[in-house]
């Protein structure tokens, strides 16, 4: 009988600090593709699969790590959540809070969201408040709304988050084997990559700073390494690679237009312990990226889920690419949400032609 997915909480449960009793609120997230990647493979000399998180309920990687903040929520007292988002922490709160019965309030960078996250941040209810300021200055708002009122904060600094998210590297592992050689993924907060690590390395059997409970002690070892973490930020928005925030972050990837990110010290932990690099690419690389995924892999991301890809074949052009090495690259949220970008200058509209089959015979050249 075809096993029902349940969610990465009770998929993952006693590797998630979550009590027997503790409520459960879930849409199904995780479970989702690792799917090769052949053409990456030969422009890489690598093996290269893609995990496909725009196959999420609300279409991104965030919803692993809602299901445990909202759950965690929703067994206190508290009725109102709030994040600040470039889009798609916004989708994923709303939808889980209205999973949970919460009230959900969202700030945003005004004029720098996806419209397709947009309207699933509408659709869902949330209350929304759009700042004149940079996704920076809208997290520092929300924190001090949740130090000051009644409301709890669902971002990633929340560690509730990071533990929700961390799944994803339990399902390579699981879908592979054994852990890849490396793992590329784009970095913006810099909370995915932090939670990977933490993943990879409690499946190994090793803890990690960002540990919030003895898991990867307690249980017997699934994975017998860790991958190098490779992370990629955008041009104008990468502080890893400069050493220092960017105070005036600018990118078409509009998920990782973040210029202080908040999980910096786990970041360049997981990048440093693991022998990694954060490396940037331009916004150019991104778009070629997407529209490769697109045309020759049969998977359609938004531009900041590109940039993973986009620096794995900028590490192939610099010979960094270790031959025959087993990589995995997230590719973050689903293209369906910014249409627009990865349309262009294209024209949408086919070419109208009479209700005959000769008429399509001609327009399709046959
Ligand atoms: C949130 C997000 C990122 C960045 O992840 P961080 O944890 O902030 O580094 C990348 N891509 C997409 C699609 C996202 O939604």
């Amino acid at each position: 009988m075809a096993h029902q997915w349940r969610g990465v909480i009770e998929e993952y449960r006693d590797r998630l600090p979550i009590g027997a009793d503790d409520p459960v609120v879930t849409l199904g997230e995780g479970g989702t593709p690792l799917v090769e990647a052949p053409v990456l493979g030969e422009r890489t000399g690598a093996r290269v699969w893609v995990k496909v998180e725009g196959a999420n309920p609300t279409g991104s990687f965030k919803d692993r790590g809602m299901t445990m903040a909202i759950s965690n929520v929703a067994a206190t007292d508290t009725r109102m959540v709030v994040c600040a988002s470039t889009g798609n922490t916004s989708a994923s709160a709303a939808a889980y809070a209205v999973r949970a019965g919460l009230s959900c309030a969202v700030v945003l960078p005004a004029g720098k969201i996806a419209a397709g996250k947009l309207a699933q941040a509408i659709v869902h209810g949330a209350t929304l408040v759009a700042v004149d300021g940079n996704f920076d200055d809208c997290l520092r708002i929300a924190r001090d709304l949740a130090e000051a009122y009644p409301v709890a904060l669902v971002n990633s600094v929340n560690p509730y988050r990071l533990q929700g998210q961390k799944t994803a590297a339990f399902e390579v592992v699981d879908a592979l084997g054994d852990a890849p050689d490396i793992h590329v993924l784009p970095v913006g907060n810099a909370g995915n990559i932090s939670a990977y690590w933490m993943g990879y390395n409690e499946y190994a059997g090793r803890t990690t700073a960002s540990s919030v409970d003895d898991t990867a002690t307690r249980l017997a070892p699934v994975a017998t390494r860790v991958p190098q973490m490779w992370g990629v930020q955008a041009e104008g928005a990468a502080p890893f690679v400069k050493g220092a925030p960017v105070e005036h972050p600018e990118t078409v990837a509009t998920a990782i237009r973040i210029g202080n990110p908040a999980s910096w010290d786990y970041a360049v932990a997981a990048r440093d312990d693991s022998g990694g690099w954060i490396d940037s690419v331009t916004d150019a690389q991104i778009l070629d990226a997407q529209a490769l995924l697109a045309a020759e892999v049969g998977v359609f991301v938004e531009p900041a889920s590109a940039a993973s890809v986009a620096g794995l074949l900028q590490a192939a052009e610099h010979h960094k690419v270790p031959a025959g090495a087993r990589i995995v690259c997230t590719v973050t949220g689903n293209g369906l949400k910014d249409t627009a970008t990865a349309l262009g200058h294209t024209s949408v509209e086919p070419e109208v032609i009479a209700p005959t089959l000769e008429a399509a015979v001609a327009a399709l050249g046959l």
